[in-house]
């Protein structure tokens, strides 16, 4: 059986163990576009790994299961060399810690995604980036553009445009990332990983 057919049964939760981890070499390879029409077995991938993000923020579910929160995963992380990105970004509590309105920002599967403009400004997070794909920590600002404009098909098989600044921005590039072949820490700076280059944006 293949990878993505035993991901893809009805009774598999995507876990730990699916996800594979660096020096795999699925990892730095550029993925297959995925064919339109979606296949059924794309979307259903596209479910099971939006579903693992679920799993995964889920304060009982999570730790039961042994997994690490995240808010993306990416096909080649699955060991399946496709362009399929999953996204689920929480809203926060409000500020006398009510529940958000929105539960999500973001919580989409994209499918064949990609950055078709971004802004000249550059952007990281202050606390850098981590990867479920990565068994250690790797300090340091991962640069990044501030805002982008993103094509994808979602899994009706429509067309989209967004565009995304903050967080959401940070999350979705590391993600398509994925797809070709990059790893966040190839972004930090070697020799000076907390660089405070000009007009950087730091976020928290
Ligand atoms: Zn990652």
């Amino acid at each position: 059986m293949s990878v993505i057919e035993k991901l893809t049964k009805p009774a598999h939760q995507i876990k730990m163990e699916d996800i594979i981890r660096e020096g795999n070499p699925t990892l730095r390879a550029s993925a297959q576009e995925v064919d339109l029409p979606l296949s059924e077995q794309d979307i259903i991938l596209g479910e099971k790994m939006l579903e693992f993000l679920k799993n995964s923020q889920d304060p009982v579910l999570g730790p039961k299961m042994g997994l690490r929160a995240g808010v993306g995963l990416a096909a080649p992380q699955l060991d399946v060399s496709r362009r399929i990105i999953a996204v689920l970004l929480p809203n926060p509590e409000d500020a006398d810690g009510n529940p958000p309105q929105e539960a999500y920002a973001l919580r989409e599967v994209m499918y064949n995604p990609k950055v078709v403009a971004h802004s000249v400004q550059e952007a990281a997070l202050m606390d850098g980036e981590g990867c479920l794909s990565v068994d250690r920590e790797v300090p340091g600002y991962v640069i990044r553009h501030a805002r982008v404009t993103v094509d994808y098909w979602n899994k009706e098989g429509q067309k989209k445009r967004i565009k995304l600044k903050g967080y959401e921005a940070i999350v979705v590039q590391h993600e398509i990332d994925h797809i070709n072949g990059i790893m966040f820490y190839d972004r930090i700076n070697e020799k000076d990983p907390f660089e405070q280059k000009e007009g950087l944006l730091l976020l928290k």
